[in-house]
């Protein structure tokens, strides 16, 4: 069931996504080879009281019964798709691909967003991949837009993705959010056109495509969490969340 919501819920919403990537930008601020992925999100965990929201991912079941997530955000290193478990042992260095994928909930609603970047000097492939990931989240959200279906949104950004010769993961999707993390729709990063749900004023989608530069697949490893790529290539990963308008889309977790 898809929850549309008011304008007043989506200034709510604009405010709890504004924390997620204030804390974002002060993170990235922080990322250098040296320090400890744990101590990221010992920072995150300080930005979520300072701003006074509440965790979102810490304590996160896919299902009953199954791991919680044991952290306030989720970084992914390298070869690792989503869903990495911040750790001290887990030191960053020059040239790893970094993302921050990491959520709050603000007065009732959730924000959830996600951004990747380079540590250093990395090979010109890597940046086409930052820049591809990027690039293709962007042409998401441009048709994300009342009337359109959601598989405008899902082949826009397969397209731009698989023209750069890269590959768009399956196994984990975008969705809807509000009071919830997760929420239908399902936002698949591929589709075909004209398909899919209609969109319509009021929807709430985070948009958030996974691209890895080998190989779709992802295997999980036995944490219970990580997802990183089957053939051990590099993956980048970018989320926004977007209200949908009569005016258009509205990027909720842009700075
Ligand atoms: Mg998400």
């Amino acid at each position: 069931m898809i929850f549309l919501k008011s304008l007043e819920e989506i200034e709510i919403m604009r405010a709890a996504n504004r924390i997620v990537a204030e804390t974002l930008s002060e993170l990235r601020g922080c990322v250098r080879p040296g320090v400890s992925t744990g101590e990221l999100d010992g920072i995150a965990g300080e930005w979520i009281a300072k701003k006074k929201a509440k965790t979102a991912f810490k304590g996160y079941t896919i299902r009953n019964g199954s791991v919680p997530f044991p952290a306030h955000i989720c970084i992914s290193l390298n070869n690792e798709v989503v869903h990495g478990i911040p750790s001290h042992q887990r030191i960053i260095q020059d040239g790893d691909v970094v993302s921050l994928d990491f959520g709050v909930v603000y007065d009732g609603f959730y924000g959830d967003a996600a951004v990747s970047f380079a540590v250093g000097e990395v090979d010109p492939s890597v940046q086409q991949l930052l820049k591809t990931t990027t690039a293709a989240l962007e042409a998401g959200i441009c048709h994300a837009c009342v009337g359109n279906r959601l598989g405008d949104i899902s082949a826009a950004v397969q397209g731009h993705v698989e023209r750069n010769g890269f590959s768009v993961v399956r196994e984990f999707v975008g969705h809807g959010v509000g009071r919830r993390l997760h929420e239908d729709p399902p936002v698949p990063n591929y589709g075909v056109r004209n398909r899919g749900v209609r969109l319509r004023e009021g929807m709430v989608i985070a948009i958030e495509p996974m691209v890895n530069m080998g190989v779709p697949e992802v295997t999980m490893l036995e944490d219970g969490w990580t997802a990183v790529t089957k053939d051990g290539s590099l993956s980048a990963h970018f989320e926004h969340s977007v209200a949908i308008l009569t005016d258009g889309p509205l990027v909720l977790s842009k700075m």
